[in-house]
């Protein structure tokens, strides 16, 4: 057996690179991607708002076939050289992000501060969403029909509202010292919407004020919020991060970043191999239930809309069972304060591309639809082949926690499917932290697993 040199066993070790050494001399395009990227994230804070910009830009790409589901998701499709009945290649990721919602009923007065009580939606930390600016985004159905569009605390010019905390001099005995779920609760998660009273009134003097004002800026009255989608989000605009810029801090990342990903490929990919869908869908925070979530049949929709399209005749059903999919969502990256939760070897790193995770669930992967060995070796094949900086992840130790996507429910159609997307810092929080070069090499991955699976 002839005997190996040193510089050959160098060839068996896996070692991670980072994405910034391998796509050296692209950082204009890392960079114009990121720019479209964070205008994206500064005008989008809803899953409504997200479709309605997306079907605004798809109108200026050619040859995209698309279908709504009730302003909440939305597909993109491209035909592919390849028959449709030989499978397509799906690329889905979520558009809605964690967030507070109004109540039915959410206007009272205390101490003459009006409030609107909230219901939180998806994984917060509700201590990140006090003593902050925030937004409200959203419609108002009025008994009529008609729908009324709000977004308000974006705007320097405008107000804002928010949550009040507790001062330290007084948190003693109230807070510190008690476990962090005693301590943030729901029902103290009330924003701040108005103190002047009107002084012609005998009661509750400020919420009549407030609602005299809500009726002559939208016309609408207390009832009016039963028929409602009002979300409180963070206010502001998205941000590039650190002296170098190399970062973007905005709410909403997980998972606009992966949906921005998939439009963009889809918008770009030239001739793909086989039809290609990016289809974006809603209530992933809450567990894809609802008939605008990964759970409901709106995928056999798209199918059966977009071979229609084609005139083609096809059953969606089996199309679906010969599809091959990247689940985009984001993972948890490698944490420099808490590096304890994590398994570093199989722990994601920002700014090393995008991540490919085999499975999540949690307490020994229950809930998770793994991809199977095949399908991980042909996606491995893929991005080396296409030059895209790419890591493997789990979501924290084994037994620390864990997580879900959507991959299990796509999988139920009999497609082969995987977890694909970049990890964050500070996910779910109203401010995420993502690498500019990882939001690149997601795109990356996706249109080469559009153009050339
Ligand atoms: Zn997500």
């Amino acid at each position: 057996m002839p005997k190996k040199d040193l510089a050959d066993t160098n060839t068996f070790t896996r070692k991670p690179r980072s994405g910034w050494e391998m796509l050296k001399g692209k950082e204009p395009r890392v960079e114009a991607y990121c720019r479209e990227y964070l205008s994206f994230l500064s005008e989008v804070k809803t899953e409504r708002e997200a479709v309605s910009y997306l079907v605004e830009r798809a109108a200026r790409a050619k040859g995209l076939h698309m279908v709504g589901n009730r302003g909440k998701a939305v597909a993109f499709c491209r035909p592919g050289k390849a028959a449709l009945s030989e499978g397509v290649r799906i690329v889905v990721a979520h558009l809605d992000s964690p967030r507070l919602d109004l109540k039915a009923n959410p206007v009272y007065e205390d101490t003459e501060l009006v409030m609107l009580k909230t219901h939180y939606y998806g994984g917060i930390r509700k201590y990140q969403w006090l003593a902050r600016p925030l937004a409200l985004h959203g419609v108002v159905v009025k008994e009529d029909g008609s729908i009324i569009r709000i977004v308000l605390g974006e705007d320097e010019n405008e107000p804002c509202f928010t949550i009040e905390d507790l001062l330290p001099h007084l948190a003693g005995k109230a807070q510190y010292g008690k476990k962090i779920e005693d301590v943030f609760q729901g029902e103290k998660l009330n924003l701040i919407c108005g103190s002047r009273p009107d002084l012609n009134a005998k009661e509750d003097k400020v919420k009549r004020q407030i609602l005299a004002l809500l009726n002559e800026k939208y016309g609408i009255v207390e009832e009016d919020f039963t028929s409602a989608d009002l979300e409180v989000v963070p206010s502001g605009k998205a941000r590039e991060i650190g002296f170098d810029r190399s970062l973007i801090g905005a709410y909403g990342q997980d998972d606009r970043i992966c949906a921005w990903a998939a439009f963009s490929a889809v918008c770009d990919a030239v001739k793909p191999s086989h039809a290609t869908v990016a289809l974006l869908v809603d209530k992933e925070e809450i567990g894809s239930e609802g008939n605008t979530g990964a759970k409901s049949v709106f995928l056999e929709e798209v199918l059966w809309s977009f071979s229609e399209a084609l005139k083609l005749d096809v059953n969606p059903s089996r199309v679906l069972f010969r599809s091959r999919a990247l689940s985009g969502d984001v993972n948890g990256a490698l944490d420099p304060e808490f590096p304890e939760v994590h398994e570093k070897a199989n722990a994601a790193r920002l700014g090393y591309g995008i991540c490919i995770t085999k499975f999540t669930g949690s307490r020994g992967k229950a809930g998770s639809s793994e991809a199977h060995a095949e399908y991980m070796g042909w996606i491995r094949s893929l991005l080396n082949r296409s030059g895209v900086p790419w890591q493997t992840g789990e979501l924290g130790k084994v037994d620390e926690g864990g997580g879900g996507t959507v991959a299990k429910h796509l999988a139920e159609y009999g497609m082969d499917i995987v977890d694909a997307g970049p990890a964050l810092l500070s996910m779910h929080a109203p401010f995420e932290i993502s690498s500019k070069v990882d939001a690149y090499a997601t795109y990356l991955a996706y249109r080469a697993f559009m153009e050339e699976a």
